[in-house]
Parts: structure tokens; sequence; C-alpha cells
């Protein structure tokens, strides 16, 4: 896909870094990556995996060994979760340029929050076939980054909060086909990872893990709701910090974790739950972020490690271009050099005024970190979470 054409001075090979203790890490990613969708004036009109792979680039982070190119996934391929009428209808309002009346109000689909916008069909598609191609290369016993997808929200007959398809779905399907009996899914992002949690309320082999904000939409997953038993739901207040984070982490993500032993992990990695979002407000530093995607990544071999939601493109780029750093082994820089400070000072939002555009986000990568109090509502959710999935 060219990644790398942009900054040829500055390639290394992924093999060649002492520190990758595994197999190289794999950067899925498609030409859409670099295309703006959604049209203007929606949260996810903002530059989000082009900055990142520009970002990279500008590091020495990208080079042709690394990066695998999304497929397109076919309808067959579709059809294996979504309803065929769903996926039709989204593939012919596409073609056509117009959503009818009944279609929108079926499926979800032509409105404000889930706009048709040209190719949105292929779009859509084509992050569903990069999960399922970053399962296929996670088999091999590799962690693989695949940004674009985490579209956790879309449902089998129907679009969802910004989601068409559902990738993260076929990325864990993908691994349950190849004969992995555990599949533990962890969701950071800051909503609820619903459309994930519905589509394996059935189904012991997978294991859906989701710390999102309390209160916020889709006002699902609750401490209680634990599905059919295999869904565990940590629905956390306003302004959780670093070390609350990584109490949950300690207390119940690992422990449920470490229980189920799972054969393969897919985390999607919103960063909407960064400070400086402007659709949540958790208040996460992108190191914590960092850290809870290595810690989760490590019970198994296979990792796909997926994008999600996140609507300030400063926070975003750093957050994602850093786990691709962190998931690759390499050291991560004090200071960006000069044509990386330049990627991030580009970055334009609507969502966010100018006099709150921190100077650190168009100078370093890692933010300074955000510990905080435990506060007695993360303790009690703790609780609660051990005692609802016998870990009390
Ligand atoms: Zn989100």
């Amino acid at each position: 896909m060219g990644a790398s054409s942009s900054s040829p001075a500055l390639l290394v090979q992924c093999s060649n870094d002492a520190a990758v203790a595994r197999v190289p890490a794999l950067f899925v990613a498609s030409d859409f990556c670099r295309q703006p969708g959604f049209g203007k004036h929606h949260p996810l009109s903002i530059p989000r995996v082009s900055a990142v792979l520009e970002l990279c680039g500008a590091l020495g982070w990208i080079d042709d060994g690394c990066m695998r190119t999304s497929r397109v996934a076919t309808r067959a391929q579709l059809a294996g979760f979504h309803d065929p009428e769903y996926v039709e209808a989204l593939r012919a309002s596409d073609a056509a340029g117009r959503v009818e009346p009944a279609v929108r109000e079926r499926h979800g689909f032509g409105n404000f929050e889930n706009p048709l916008f040209p190719g949105v069909f292929e779009r859509a598609a084509t992050a569903v076939g990069g999960s399922i191609l970053a399962a296929e290369l996670a088999l091999e016993g590799r962690v693989v980054f695949h940004p674009a997808g985490g579209t956790h929200h879309g449902r089998r007959d129907r679009a969802s909060g910004f989601c068409y398809f559902n990738d993260p779905v076929f990325a864990i399907r993908r691994l349950l086909e190849a004969g992995v009996g555990r599949v533990l899914y962890v969701d950071l992002d800051a909503h609820h990872g619903d459309g994930v949690q519905e589509a394996f309320l059935d189904e012991p082999r997978v294991r859906v893990v989701s710390i999102h904000e309390q209160g916020r939409w889709p006002h699902s997953g609750a401490i209680e709701d634990v599905g059919h038993g295999y869904a565990c739901n940590l629905p956390v207040p306003s302004g959780f910090n670093d070390s609350e984070l990584e109490f949950l982490l300690d207390t119940v993500v690992s422990p449920l974790a470490a229980a189920f032993a799972p054969q393969a992990v897919v985390v999607t990695c919103g960063t909407d739950a960064l400070a400086g979002d402007p659709l949540s407000g958790l208040a996460l530093s992108n190191v914590a972020l960092w850290d809870a995607v290595e810690r989760v990544i490590g019970h198994s071999g296979p990792a796909v490690v997926l994008g999600g939601g996140g609507y300030n493109p400063w926070t975003l780029a750093r957050c994602w271009t850093g786990l691709w750093g962190r998931l690759g082994g390499r050291a991560i820089p004090v200071e960006l050099p000069g044509p990386a400070r330049l990627i991030l000072a580009s970055l334009e939002c609507d969502l966010v005024e100018d006099e709150d555009v921190d100077a650190a986000w168009l100078s370093t990568l890692a933010d300074t970190p955000r510990p905080g109090p435990v506060r007695d509502a993360v303790k009690s959710l703790a609780r609660q979470g051990r005692a609802l999935h016998g870990l009390a």
C-alpha cells in the first residue's frame, strides 16, 4: 500500500529491532485509511489512521515487511454474521447514492449518525476484511495491529454508533473457525462494546470484557449485565484515571483472563477514553492504554489489536502511533522530531477548541501519566465484578 514511500530515508526493518521478543508485529491497513470518509461535520471526518501512518513513517516505524493490506470482505463473508438483506441494502444504497426511507428506518443508516457517503460499503467491508486478515495473521503467533478496525457497535441487521458492520466480530469468528477454543475480547473504548457482546451472547468460547464510561451512549453494559454468563462489564465514572484502570486490570480483568486462559486475544483500543476526547469524560493517559493493551495481549500468543472510537485527532494519532511503537518493542521518543511535529501541527478538529489543544499534543508521543486516587465507585465495581465472575 506504499505506506513507506513518503519517508524512504527513515526505513527500519522490524526484524532488526532487538527489542522485539516474538514474531514481529504486523500493521494491517488499506488505501481507505488514507481517504477521508463520513463527509464534513461528522465526528469521524478527522484524519485518523492516515495521521498514524504518517507519524509512524516520520519515525521510521513503517516498512513493507511490517505492512499488510486489507482485503475487501466479500458479500458471502459479510453474510457470515450480518443479515444478507442488510448487506445488500447498504451496497445498493451506496451504489444509488440515496437511501429509501424504509431502509433508513429498518437498517439505521442514511442519518447523521451513520451517514451514507460515497464508498461507504467498500470502506466498511474493508474494515471487516482487515480484521479477518488480522486474525489469520495472528494465528501465526503474532500481534497484529489493525487500527481501522474496532467498529464494535455494528449489529447483525443495522448500523449503530458510526459502525456499519462489526469487524471485531469477524476477527473473533475467524479465530474460532480456525479451531481456537477460547478467545478473550477486551474493549477499552469509552463506549460499551454492545455489538460484540450481543454477537457472542451464547458463545462459551468467547469472553467479552468491556470497560466503558457509565451513563454514556449506548447506555448499556451495566455491571450486573453478564449476558448469558460470558460478558463482563465495568462501567466506570467520568474522570477515570490511570491508577483506576490499573486497579481494574489487577483486580478483575487479569484474574478473569488468567482463569479463562485464552488461546487468542482481540482488543478494541478506542482512544476516546483518553483525556481530551470531545465525546467522552474519561481521563486516561495514552501510556496507561498502552500498558493495558500489553497486559491483555500478554495472556496469549495470537493477538489482534484494533482501533475503535476516538474523536480528538491529536490524542488519537499519538496514541495509536505509540501503541504501534510499543507493540514492536520500540523506544518511545521523549520529544518528536520536526517532521512528526509538522504532521501533528497540520491536524484540525471542529470538536476541539484551539485553546484546548495541549502543547504536548504537538511535540510528544507519550502523555504525562495521569495517576489519581482509586475512588470508591471503582473499588465497588471491582468488588461486584469479582463476585459476579467467580473471582471473589
Ligand atoms: Zn467509543
